[in-house]
């Protein structure tokens, strides 16, 4: 009797743990079997952090996140991943909206447009140069200017007290002094004016920086190739990163230029969902550069899939 209750309670402790950890459970459980059985079964998917000001909205997120994935599936003729609506996928996918997205939204506004090449990158240097330049000129102009506003200003409230002081003044000094006046108004909404347009004009060249300190950082990594090793997913698609441990697998999305480069950028991080490395043919979406135009897979691209998908059905 005893032991029979014994073994109850214990069947019910089991049951109430499993219950409580079923979901880090199941993670870990979907994990191992990506390691060891890689494509046995599809790899559920949700959307997890997803912010507005990208200007997109979840519908159309999830159309692109679809594209990446058939490009996947079509390549081998298997469904590879399910989207879970209740949140409950394995794989959470995130757009995270960061000073990257916002320079490079501020530059699209201004009519820059940007690639992660080198070209661009020495085209955007020649920019940065020049409104750096434009800057400083506006700049020491704006400056001069102030400076003669307070001393027209200076004067004229000097005269004005003058008058206040002795009696008052004859009407033609009265009407000098309105005209100088009026004058000073349009000049402070002018230097107003000059104050707006150099604070825009700092706010783009802010963005030019942050831009320029990401295609530095991508393709010194290009310079550097041969100490990428052991890290082979991160610092390469800056736009876009794939992370897994023992209880959690997720893509973040931190910026894109147009949806053509999100789908690229997506295909290239469920690539490493479905544990691919980076390639070394630089068409490959597994190539570590973002710098390919579509998210069609090369036939290395689908070679690599293969291989990695044969382990799971030998037979
Ligand atoms: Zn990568």
């Amino acid at each position: 009797m005893k032991k029979i209750f014994k073994i109850i309670f214990t069947v019910i402790a089991i049951s109430i743990a499993v219950f409580f950890f079923r979901p880090e459970l199941e993670q870990i459980f979907s994990n191992l079997q990506n390691k060891y059985l890689p494509c046995s079964r599809p790899i559920t998917y949700s959307i997890g952090s997803f912010d507005d000001r990208f200007g997109i909205s979840k519908d159309e997120f999830l159309k692109v996140v679809n594209t990446g994935e058939v490009v996947w599936e079509k390549a081998i003729d298997k469904e590879l991943f399910v989207y879970k609506s209740d949140g409950s996928g394995v794989l959470k996918i995130n757009l995270i909206y960061d000073t990257r997205q916002e320079a490079t939204q501020k530059l699209k506004d201004i009519g820059i447009t940007v690639s992660d090449t080198k070209a661009s990158y020495n085209d955007l240097k020649l920019k940065y140069n020049a409104m750096q330049a434009d800057y400083l000129k506006r700049k020491a102009d704006f400056e001069s200017q102030v400076v003669l506003f307070q001393n027209r200003q200076n004067a004229y409230e000097k005269e004005v007290r003058y008058f206040n002081e002795n009696g008052g003044a004859l009407e033609k000094d009265f009407n000098r002094l309105n005209k100088e006046k009026l004058s000073l108004d349009v000049k402070f909404t002018e230097i107003n004016k000059l104050q707006t347009i150099l604070n825009e004009e700092v706010n783009n060249i802010n963005a030019l920086v942050i831009v320029l300190n990401r295609l530095v950082s991508s393709l010194n990594i290009e310079v550097n190739k041969f100490n990428t090793i052991g890290s082979e997913f991160s610092g390469e698609f800056e736009e876009g990163t794939y992370k897994e441990d023992s209880t959690s697998r997720e893509i973040d999305i931190y910026q894109f230029d147009n949806i053509g480069k999100l789908a690229r950028v997506l295909t290239h991080e469920l690539g490493h969902a479905l544990g691919l490395l980076h390639l070394e043919n630089s068409k490959s979406v597994m190539y570590r550069l973002n710098n390919g135009v579509n998210e069609k897979l090369t036939i290395d691209d689908i070679l690599a899939l293969k291989k990695r998908c044969e382990l799971a059905s030998p037979f």
